[in-house]
């Protein structure tokens, strides 16, 4: 009987130990395991003559290019590294269009002419791969007949090692191209981007005279996940194919005591986090906190920030160790963001800022009147990124797994906001009434002159609910799903705000003119900007129906879906705007397009069909089987003369559900077999409008029949199993 593994699993995770005792810092402490498995500054340093080092430096700091002939000295060094930390194989790793990361493995093992064999690696092959990569997404950048890309070596982010069960291999970061020149990859635009935002930078602290000479922006990604039983897991084909429950009934209790968030974590789930932690400090990645999530079963982990470009490599390797690692000690780590219905989905809270790379947080407010002028002009125009820009950004989060949790109650909505806290909403509003001579008293700050005051970086008085909030010295854009690269909305972030540099460098430039009097300037551009933006900043709570109805009246858009959402990719702004900084061509902004809305499609397909399969030969049959067990008891109670209405009752609200699910399901299988194909956005908007909805349907009366099925015939483990069990 198929409800068995249902109870298998239940009796295997009760007799599961802490597996512990794989981590050990007394062998060698914490300060040792960070970064032993990355080729960083030190190893360089140490393994590599000094003028190829400090080439080697150049390129790792500021972006330059590598002298093509320093290529062989570094390959060398880097090969005898690995190998001396037990590496037999490396990889060119890069990150397509499919939002995960992709690897190739190559033997550094060479056969001598003599039968013998050598390690070799060449500075050719650590620059330059060419995997076989026809069947990645590309868009239609890159017909299949001429299906070579290649990869190219990204030397700001370090290669390490990554240890398998047996042996090692080294990891060489890489960007992902066509031989046209296009990126097929999440890495280039970012990088673009970057670059895009570090000139822009560079004009305005100019203005300020600043001895800046280079700008990152710089990224601390705080990761939600859930953690269950992989018993469980594998007994959901649901959960198996498509990362989230597509039925299952509300539990008795699920977060409403929030007994869970920042609670005492338990031992299974703690030696799982100390595994991670521990396998990604070895990999230099900077972890820093934990703590249980409002969700049971739900958890956090946040690294300390960095340069942009590694934090998003960090990320995507955060993500598959989460993963790894869960497996390895029997329990899977859902990267969903919506795993379960009515209980908090996951996000990716994407801190972010500037940095000079004299070390100076450009959104840091300072100490004198210069500084603070500084911080305002570079948080309004941060501000103005989003004003304008602000559907890119929700564009850049679309996805067919983030709608369900955009919107939903615990989650910021799809309208793009900003939140700057009391004092610093007032010191804009200070500004803006300055400016315009009309206003009444007090609303004179004379930016430059005044010292503002200094604003709070309690978490008090934080408003959880805007997607885009300043925390005190950078902003948090939350709307980022848990699965997700930060790759995409990194590279919005970056260009909408080097739009917003340029307009101000040019602005001040202008009214500077001869006279180059900076506070006099600042003092006539900002009213005008914070009056601009002023509508997209927002104090209030997020979640609520009013500001909905408020965010309309402003003209804030609200795409509510991504089938809304995703067109925007290739829009007329987003082409005019990501072309004019050289983020994204308009080929490469319709191939994204493309791929965005393919993997809506196919996403929502598989989940329709998963859930038919369901239905049809779990479901269904559970609820035949508990009826017939019900009718034989009615029955045999009716031939000793015992009838009870009450118990027939039983027998009729089975049957009618079962019916009813049997009737739900047929429909949603006349609307798969029904789904117009060809026109990827009509498909789309009708698996939204349509399927969507057929799916709900079955899960209503699946969802009651859990409640009412004997729990002996219940085939799937239920949400308070697979939350509370563990
Ligand atoms: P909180 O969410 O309470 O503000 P933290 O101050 O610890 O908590 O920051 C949360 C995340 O923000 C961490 O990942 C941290 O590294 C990151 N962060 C802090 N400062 C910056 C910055 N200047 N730029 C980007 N990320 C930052
Ligand atoms: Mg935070």
């Amino acid at each position: 009987m198929s409800t068995r593994i249902r109870f298998n699993a239940i009796s295997e995770i009760s007799k599961q130990r802490t597996l512990g005792g794989k981590v050990d810092y007394t062998r060698k402490p914490i300060g040792e395991v960070y970064g032993e498995h990355v080729f960083n500054e030190e190893q360089r340093r140490q393994r590599l003559p000094k003028s190829v080092f400090k080439s080697l430096q150049q390129t790792v700091d500021n972006g330059q290019q590598l002298d093509g002939n320093l290529a062989d000295a570094v390959a060398v060094a880097m090969k005898d590294w690995a190998i001396e930390h037990g590496a037999t194989h490396y990889t060119h790793w890069f990150q397509p269009m499919t939002g995960s990361t992709a690897e190739k493995h190559d033997s550094f093992i060479v056969p001598t002419a003599q039968g013998g064999a050598i390690a070799e690696f060449s500075g050719k092959e650590l620059v330059r791969g060419e995997p076989d990569a026809s069947s990645f997404p590309s868009g239609g950048l890159r017909a299949t007949f001429e299906a070579r890309g290649y990869t190219a070596w990204d030397a700001s982010s370090p290669a390490f090692i990554l240890d398998n069960p047996n042996g090692a291999t080294l990891v060489i970061p890489t960007m992902f191209i066509s031989y046209t020149g296009e990126a097929l990859d999440k890495k280039t635009p970012l990088l673009r981007s970057m670059e895009a935002l570090n000139k822009q930078a560079l004009r305005v602290l100019k203005l300020f005279g600043s001895p800046a000479k280079r700008v990152f922006t710089t990224v601390g990604a705080e990761q939600e996940y859930f953690l269950i039983d992989t018993h469980f897991f594998f007994a959901r084909p649901d959960l198996l194919y498509t990362g989230r429950t597509l039925i299952g009934a509300k539990p008795p209790k699920g977060q409403e005591l929030e007994d869970q968030y920042f609670g005492a974590i338990a031992d299974r789930v703690l030696a799982i986090m100390a595994e991670v932690e521990y396998e990604l400090l070895r990999l230099g990645v900077p972890i820093k906190t934990r703590h249980n999530e409002v969700a049971p079963g739900q958890y956090e982990l946040a690294p300390m920030f960095e340069t942009a470009n590694v934090a998003t490599d960090h990320q995507m390797i955060v993500m598959e160790m989460m993963r790894k690692v869960a497996t390895r000690n029997g329990m899977t780590c859902l990267l969903h963001e919506k795993p379960f219905a009515g209980i908090n989905g996951s996000g990716k809270h994407n801190n972010w800022s500037m940095c000079t790379d004299t070390g100076e947080n450009l959104l840091n407010p300072g100490e004198t009147p210069h500084e603070n002028a500084q911080f305002l002009v570079f948080c309004a125009a941060a501000c103005r990124a989003v004003y304008k820009y602000g559907s890119l950004l929700r564009m850049s989060v679309a996805s067919a797994q983030n709608d369900h949790r955009l919107g939903a109650n615990e989650a910021p909505p799809a309208i793009l906001s900003v939140y700057l806290g009391e004092q610093l909403d007032g010191i804009f509003h200070q500004i803006e009434e300055g400016g315009a001579k009309s206003s009444h008293k007090g609303g004179n700050i004379e930016v430059g002159v005044s010292i503002l005051p200094k604003l709070p970086r309690d978490s008090s008085d934080r408003n959880r609910t805007s997607p885009f909030a300043f925390t005190g010295n950078k902003f948090e854009f939350r709307a980022v799903g848990s699965g997700q690269s930060v790759a995409g909305p990194n590279t919005v972030l970056n260009t909408i705000v080097a739009e917003s540099l340029d307009y101000v460098a040019t602005q001040l430039e202008k009214l500077m003119g001869k006279s180059g009097n900076l506070n006099a300037a600042l003092q006539k551009l900002l009213p005008g900007m914070v009056k601009e933006f002023r509508p997209v900043l927002y104090e209030g709570d997020n979640y609520t129906a009013e500001w909905h109805a408020e965010a309309e009246r402003r003209g804030l858009p609200n795409l509510r879906t991504s089938v809304e959402a995703i067109p925007l990719a290739n829009s007329k702004m987003s082409v005019e705007l990501f072309g004019k900084y050289k983020v994204y061509s308009k080929r490469e902004l319709d191939s994204r397009r493309d791929i965005l809305l393919e993997n809506y499609c196919k996403t929502i397909n598989i989940e329709a069909q998963t859930l038919s399969v369901m239905a049809h030969t779990m479901v269904l049959p559970a609820a035949l089987a508990y009826e017939g067990d019900v009718a034989t008891t009615i029955n045999a109670a009716k031939a000793a003369g015992v009838e009870r209405s009450e118990q027939s009752d039983i027998l009729h609200e089975v049957a009618d559900l079962a019916s009813a699910l049997r009737e739900a399901a047929k429909a949603l299988d006349a609307a798969i077999a029904a789904q117009p194909h060809g026109d990827m956005l009509k498909h789309a908007t009708y698996q939204r409008d349509v399927l969507l909805v057929r799916m709900a349907d079955v899960r209503k009366v699946a969802d009651k029949l859990e409640l009412l099925v004997a729990d002996k015939y219940w085939p799937l483990p239920t949400y308070r199993e697979m939350l509370f069990i563990r």
